[in-house]
């Protein structure tokens, strides 16, 4: 994905998410303001139903007052009892202010004031509100039935002032009005009764149809949102209006459980929104680093030289890397979802890779080391491959099928041909100048015989010639004649033996085979430089597996070696021992040792005893040691060398016994 389309799809991600963030704080605002709506509503119809009460209540009370004033009528008619009644009348209602009994003519035959307040009319006089109480009264004696006057303003001593409406009352005996009874109403203790029931927070007034405040009880506090209602509490003669006046506590967050449940619900979904936001990030952070995985994973695999090819359990590729198709020459689209038999086998090899494979389909582990196989290029081309076959194991532990790495082997192959040839023909070389030494050796070692016999012929036919022999001195010289013939003969044929190429296979030999078709060979030079050769072979040892001529060999090289080494002038005990025992650190391997007592080897010519053409001797071809010891390292042992006690060297050489194997 190019960063363009990538930068993209973000954008559009992103513009998404707001557009829902969006809606959501939309509707949840919308959603909180329609429950505060409703709780609004709820508060104002309410309080409309408690205005309505209010005004009830109100009526209630003002008829009572009503019968009470009228029983006052019917009791004791002079003028001191009825005093008495009205004084005990006002002590219990209070919104009373004052009871008059007027004739009439509006005059006044006796009257009572409230015990509560200083006289109401002291300051205005009461003549000043005759107005008043005559519209009243007018207004009784017109319906024959009580009636109040509009409410007024009574400024009082103190200086405040109340609000009072005069209420009168016809008194008729039989029809006829003889007077009025006149009580005067303070409105603001009118509310006193209602604002009890009221709660704090309410706020219960009379007020004119202007809004103008007439009475007012309760505690206004008008900071925050008020709620009103009004009710008319019309009289007969007068009309008044009843507001309720509700107001909340500051601040009016959480107006009720409705209100608080949505706004809960809105911050729980603005929550979950952030969450998803955040949880949505961190999977788009895990995607980016999943991709960058990928791309490093793919430059890894396009780098790599060696080739991968993943297939599934039932033998499809699933999966070939660039190397891979670099080295049999077909794309990955030509291999992938192939099964069965592959473009790269070897037409004449297809029927055994089959087999191979229905083998590794059936669950059989390869070999953990790899095996090695032939692939065919495109081209036709066969070239050695190392294949090394895994499991594949997914997330979850489950097989699903095999991961194979091929590794070009053809370079290691020519490698290994090169060195095998070089090594073969070194030998070879190595063969041919211990042949040359051999011939020389031979030379001086068959004089010898060939001189014995020379002369024992000689003898024998001067006895001959001059008659004075016996038979048995005949045959005696002759006895020896065939006696170092034969010594020749065997000469001849242990340096046949040894010279002799042989491509013989490993075999189970005896120690002391090996160590007798050398002794004659040896004691040719030993014989030569004045040495003497010791044998020491510890009892019961087990045969060891290995290429007879090549041990020999290299038993040999180090004799010669070694007796060379002792073939010093000033040198007076000349002893080469040749030893095999079992090796001290590992039972499973026999040790080979030659020892000399020669001057023992020098620091710096120890450091190139093995390479190659290294010698300190005039005729040497210093190749010796290297050979012996790539020999002996082919038959899986080693070859060391230290100082002897008291003097000379100890070349050894381990070689693997073939215990438990039968002899040939
Ligand atoms: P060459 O015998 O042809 O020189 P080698 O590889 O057999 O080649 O030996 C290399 C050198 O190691 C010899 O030239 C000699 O200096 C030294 N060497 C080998 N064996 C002995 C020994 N037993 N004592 C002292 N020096 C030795």
């Amino acid at each position: 994905m190019s960063w363009v389309e990538r930068w993209r799809l973000n954008w559009r991600r992103r513009a998404l998410w707001s557009a829902l963030a969006g809606l959501v704080v939309a509707l949840l605002a919308t959603l909180v303001w329609l429950a505060g709506r409703y709780e609004a509503s709820q508060v104002q119809s309410r309080l409309e139903r408690d205005a309505a009460d209010a005004v009830n209540d109100i009526r209630a009370r003002m008829s009572r007052n009503l019968q009470s004033l009228q029983a006052l009528q019917f009791g004791d008619p002079r003028p001191d009892a009825w005093v008495r009644g009205a004084n005990a009348l006002l002590r219990e209602r209070r919104e009373l202010l004052r009871v008059e009994w007027r004739d009439s003519q509006y005059r006044v035959l006796a009257q009572a004031g409230t015990p509560y307040r200083p006289p109401v009319f002291e300051r205005l006089g009461r003549e000043s509100v005759q107005s008043e109480i005559n519209q009243a009264c007018n207004a009784a004696r017109r319906i024959s039935a009580p009636a109040y006057s509009t409410s007024y303003f009574v400024p009082m001593t103190d200086g405040l002032g109340i609000e009072v409406m005069e209420l009168c009352l016809p008194l008729a005996t039989a029809g006829v009005t003889m007077g009025y009874l006149v009580a005067t109403y303070s409105l603001q203790d009118l509310l006193d009764d209602l604002a009890r029931q009221l709660t704090r927070s309410q706020e219960v007034s009379f007020t004119e149809g202007d809004g103008t405040r007439l009475a007012m009880r309760g505690s206004a506090n008008r900071t925050s949102r008020v709620f009103s209602a009004q009710h008319l509490l019309d009289l007969p003669g007068a009309t008044l209006v009843l507001r309720i006046d509700s107001w909340r506590g500051a601040p009016d967050l959480f107006p009720n459980v409705l209100t608080a449940l949505v706004t809960a619900m809105s911050i729980a979904l603005v929550s979950i929104l952030v969450l998803l936001g955040k949880d949505m990030r961190r999977r788009l952070k895990a995607e980016n680093d999943l991709a960058d995985a990928l791309a490093f994973r793919k430059a890894m695999e396009d780098s790599l030289v060696t080739g991968l090819r993943a297939r599934d359990l039932q033998g499809r590729i699933t999966y070939v890397n660039p190397a891979f198709c670099q080295m049999v020459g077909f794309s990955a689209e030509e291999l992938l979802g192939q099964s069965g038999s592959f473009p790269y086998w070897p037409p004449e090899l297809a029927d055994e890779y089959k087999k191979r494979q229905a083998i590794r389909l059936a669950g059989n582990v390869p070999p953990r080391e790899g095996y090695e196989s032939v692939f065919m290029h495109k081209d036709g081309t066969r070239f050695p491959v190392l294949i090394i076959e895994a499991p594949l194991i997914n997330a979850q532990g489950v097989q699903t099928g095999w991961m194979s790495a091929f590794l070009d082997i053809r370079e290691q192959r020519r490698v290994e041909e090169l060195s095998r040839a070089s090594q073969e023909r070194l030998q070879a070389t190595a063969r041919l100048a211990m042949v040359g030494e051999m011939a020389s050796l031979l030379s001086h070692e068959l004089n010898q015989p060939l001189a014995a016999i020379s002369s024992y012929a000689t003898g024998t036919l001067n006895l001959l010639q001059h008659g004075a022999h016996t038979s048995a001195d005949i045959e005696l010289a002759m006895r020896r004649i065939a006696e170092q013939a034969e010594r020749a003969g065997r000469v001849i044929k242990s340096v046949h033996d040894i010279v002799r190429r042989r491509d013989q296979a490993r075999e189970l030999t005896e120690p002391r085979l090996l160590i007798d078709a050398i002794l004659p060979l040896m004691n040719l030079q030993a014989r030569k430089l004045g040495v003497q050769v010791q044998v020491q072979l510890a009892p019961d040892l087990p045969p060891v597996l290995c290429d007879r001529t090549m041990v020999e060999q290299v038993l040999l090289n180090l004799a010669r070696n070694g007796m060379q080494a002792m073939d010093q002038p000033d040198l007076q005990v000349r002893t080469l021992t040749l030893s095999v025992r079992r090796a001290v650190d590992d039972a499973r391997y026999l040790q080979f040792a030659v020892a000399d007592v020669g001057p023992g080897i020098a620091p710096e010519v120890a450091e190139q005893l093995f390479t190659p053409f290294f010698t300190t001797k005039a005729e040497g071809m210093g190749l010796g040691l290297s050979l012996c010891r790539t020999v002996i390292e082919q038959h899986g042992g080693s070859l060391v060398f230290e100082a002897n006690r008291p003097r000379g060297t100890v070349f050894s050489f381990s070689l693997p016994a073939g215990e438990g194997t039968a002899l040939p």
